[in-house]
């Protein structure tokens, strides 16, 4: 028989798995600690184990992480990483430190269905989903990387937040997402903070809601355009989910809870979508759903064959203070490792040609 993974398996899955092979269910939450807390992979070192369920442990499950095939640290010390999974996708992920803690970014598929036009993940199609055993390992992978097992204990972590930004949409694999995130914040394992994890999506409108109630995380929207015209030419999937569904979606969540703030993500695309004009469109698309939001304007980062460039800074400097003066936080994003960081896609659209 086949052996299990238990990476990615749910308490209750674990929990089950080890009654299968006649073991005390109690049994599940030393090995949940071993695995999420400890983030240990051999069961030969899971010492208050005794040594013949050790052994029986081995015999039947696995705990694997993907593979390591390109690691980039770039001088400001942001590192990527190209990862491999056991059928030979790949998918990239990127550590972002601060000051006093860090963000890792993750992949939920391999290549995305949506296609945006900017987006060179979106040029790459959908390959897969990733199982959410392979959403969590991405991320105990950075552990492993920076040494930080077992999880500490409070809030100063180098890998203190996670965004879900990498390759795919994540509201395109919505069971597996849910599933991860909540191995990702359950408080006897990895236990990253839920305030600390922000997903963000191109707007699956139907799939918004129950995806932050299943989670608690944090909701970014990638808008990129103040109305449908616009926003379809760039994002055709506006064709399907409307800026009105998207938003009322977006009001549905905030309305039963004052504290739920949204990010919108724009990305400023010279000539296409960075006029003033278009920053008061925000502003009153903002206002008539009653949203409590912020904006965070995000360079676009170009890769070869795409049609789009990058808006000046002036005009970036004007956009962003036309939505402050309206009320809206609209940081800019500060563009970090760029000696490494071609656009989201490219390592791995590079790494695969050498296959
Ligand atoms: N699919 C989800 C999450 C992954 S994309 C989503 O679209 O929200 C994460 C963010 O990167 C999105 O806001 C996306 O619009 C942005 N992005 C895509 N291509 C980009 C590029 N070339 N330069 C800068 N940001 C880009
Ligand atoms: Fe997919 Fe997000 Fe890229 Fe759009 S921006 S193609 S949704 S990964």
């Amino acid at each position: 028989m086949a052996k299990i993974e238990l990476i990615g398996l749910s308490k209750d899955e674990l929990q089950k798995a080890l009654t299968d092979i006649g073991e005390k269910p109690f049994r599940a939450k030393q090995l949940w600690q071993w695995l999420y807390y400890f983030g240990e992979t051999d069961f030969e070192k899971m010492s208050n184990l005794s040594k013949a369920l050790r052994q029986k442990l081995a015999e039947n499950f696995t705990v694997t992480r993907p593979k390591i095939v390109a690691e980039q640290l770039s001088s400001d010390k942001t590192r990527k990483w190209l990862l491999e999974f056991a059928d030979g996708q790949r998918v990239e992920m990127v550590y972002i430190p601060e000051d006093d803690r860090g963000a890792v970014c993750i992949s939920t598929q391999v290549g995305c269905a949506v296609g945006c036009k900017f987006c060179h993940t979106g040029s790459q199609k959908l390959t897969r989903n990733l199982t959410a055993a392979e959403i969590v390992s991405q991320f105990m992978v950075a552990r492993d990387t920076y040494g930080e097992w077992p999880s500490p204990t409070n809030e100063i972590r180098y890998l203190s937040n996670i965004v879900v930004m990498g390759m795919g949409e994540p509201l395109h694999n919505l069971q597996n997402t849910i599933k991860a995130l909540n191995i990702l914040t359950d408080g006897d394992g990895i236990a990253i903070s839920r305030r600390r994890i922000t997903m963000s999506t191109s707007g699956i409108a139907p799939n918004i809601v129950c995806a932050l109630q299943e989670t608690g995380v944090r909701l970014a929207i990638s808008l990129h355009a103040p109305n449908n015209d616009l926003r379809s030419k760039i994002m055709p999937i506006n064709d399907k989910y409307p800026l009105e569904e998207v938003l009322s979606a977006c009001r549905e969540y905030q309305k039963d809870d004052g504290s739920r703030y949204i990010t919108f993500e724009y990305l400023m695309l010279d000539g296409i979508n960075d006029s003033l004009e278009c920053a008061r469109e925000l502003i009153a698309l903002m206002k008539k759903y009653k949203l409590r939001a912020s904006f965070n304007l995000i360079p676009f980062n170009p890769w070869p064959g795409c049609s789009f460039t990058p808006s000046s800074n002036g005009r970036v400097r004007a956009f962003a203070k036309e939505l402050e003066n309206a009320g809206f936080a609209a940081p800019v994003r500060v563009a970090r490792g760029q000696d490494i960081l071609a656009a989201c896609g490219q390592l791995k659209s590079q790494k695969d040609k050498e296959k």
